[in-house]
């Protein structure tokens, strides 16, 4: 048995922030990770010699208060400006492209949506974004899948009061290595125990016990890092059970899906094409393309909502040819070959995530605060799900860990 005062359960970018601020403060503390890796949700890939590609996150979101981004700038890391947004990109509609320009229309379009999810909840009770926006126009169903990519749950599953509260100020960037490695970076001087899952803590004594997969810890705090659809599954049994009300917060934020997808290809294939495209076909509904990011031979593809979890749950072949079909209506078929290399991503299946990244239900944008707070001031909750304007992020993330380390000091 070890003892030690405060246990972190996790090493993505929460955890890895926590250990830093306690290192920082000069805390005894344990670090487990259940994975053999650190990072969780930030995990970089190799495509294919000399070309990594992000599984997990990607863009480095508010640079100004993201430690990612200070850390690229001291490593002099190439980076990218968001060029995603989808209203400068073409589109691809029945067979055709659409006239330049009318990314305007769906950035006007897009604006307006916003507004109206203001006016849905001024003074009201929350309400599902579906039910907030104008469902008739013509660019909405645009609008649907393009709000799925980046939240993970469709519009009828999305809390607009969630979405109201997301901070956004600053443009992304892409760093050109992967958002992963460096986070593998962030981590290093780190102290981890890999290959360590906790199974089972036990709150009902004086001091916590944890069954870890090294043998049982006795700690006095612990900070719990693992995500929302890891609590869910109960990834971790407490003893006594959570409280009902940290159950509900679990409940009201859950994790949607988000699938991120590579195809690469000999360099006379993508040229035609333009740097961000959304191909939408009326059967299966727009698609979202971003072409030779940082000038690597293949484009990325990022589904989220339902069509994400269908893909995820057919095999890596169907969503390769799912996605060949898209890029063969546009550019012909003897024009598009098989890929010489592919790479899909499947966080539901990950059985140390259980998801992507968290969305409030409809009516539960409050719980992201009662998930925060602690248990018995001896519990502490960090981690994307538990931040109120950053959540889905890394800095997000990071902020969580550091305020939790510092609660957790005092
Ligand atoms: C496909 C995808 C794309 C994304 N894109 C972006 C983006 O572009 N920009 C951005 O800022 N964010 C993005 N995100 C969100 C971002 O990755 C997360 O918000 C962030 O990484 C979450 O960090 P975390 O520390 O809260 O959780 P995690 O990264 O999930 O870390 C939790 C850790 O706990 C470990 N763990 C789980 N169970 C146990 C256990 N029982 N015992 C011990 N350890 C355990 C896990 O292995 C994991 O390492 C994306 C996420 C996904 C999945």
């Amino acid at each position: 048995m070890t003892c030690t005062e405060i246990v972190i359960v996790g090493a993505g970018a929460a955890g890895l922030t926590a250990a830093k601020e306690l290192q920082r403060l000069k805390q005894d503390f344990l670090l487990l990770e259940a994975s053999h890796r650190i990072g969780g949700r930030a995990y970089t890939e190799v495509l294919a010699p000399n070309m990594p590609f992000d599984l997990g996150a990607h863009w480095i979101m508010e640079p100004s208060r993201n430690p990612l981004m200070h850390l690229a700038e001291r490593e002099l890391l190439c980076v990218e400006k968001d060029g995603k947004h989808y209203t400068a990109g073409r589109y691809f509609e029945d067979g055709e492209w659409l006239p330049e320009g009318s990314e305007r229309e769906l950035g006007a379009y897009w604006d307006n949506q916003f507004e109206a999810m203001v006016l849905a909840v001024k003074g009201h009770q929350d309400a599902s974004v579906f039910d907030a926006i104008d469902n008739d126009d013509r660019w909405a169903t645009y609008f649907h899948a393009l709000y799925a990519k980046d939240n993970t749950r469709d519009v009828d599953q999305a809390s607009v009061k969630d979405a109201l509260a997301f901070v956004h100020e600053e443009d992304d960037l892409a760093v050109a290595s992967g958002l992963g490695a460096l986070m593998v970076r962030y981590g290093e001087g780190v102290p981890v125990m890999l290959n360590s899952a906790v199974r089972s803590l036990d709150y009902s004594g004086s001091r916590l016990k944890l069954n870890t997969a090294k043998g049982h810890i006795h700690a006095d705090k612990v900070i719990l890092t693992v995500s929302n659809g890891v609590l869910a599954s109960q990834g971790i049994k407490f003893k006594p059970d959570l409280p009902n009300w940290k159950l509900d917060a679990i409940e009201g934020l859950p994790l949607g899906s988000h699938t991120r997808v590579a195809l690469m290809f000999d360099k006379t294939v993508l040229r035609e094409l333009p740097a961000h495209f959304t191909v939408n076909t009326s059967r299966e509904g727009p698609i979202h393309f971003r072409n030779q990011p940082f000038g690597y031979d293949y484009v990325e593809i990022v589904m989220g909502g339902r069509v994400a979890e269908w893909m995820e749950k057919s095999d890596q072949r169907a969503t390769v040819e799912f996605v060949l079909t898209k890029l063969r209506d546009v550019l012909g078929s003897k024009a598009v070959p098989y890929p010489t290399h592919h790479i899909v991503s499947a966080w539901n299946g990950d059985e140390w995530v259980k998801g992507a990244y968290s969305s409030a239900q409809p009516g539960a944008a409050d719980q992201r605060s009662i998930l925060a707070q602690p248990i018995d001031s001896r519990i502490y909750f960090a981690g994307e799900a538990t931040s109120s304007t950053a959540y889905a992020s890394i800095h997000g993330a990071c902020i969580s860990g550091r305020d939790a380390a510092r609660a957790a000091v005092t």
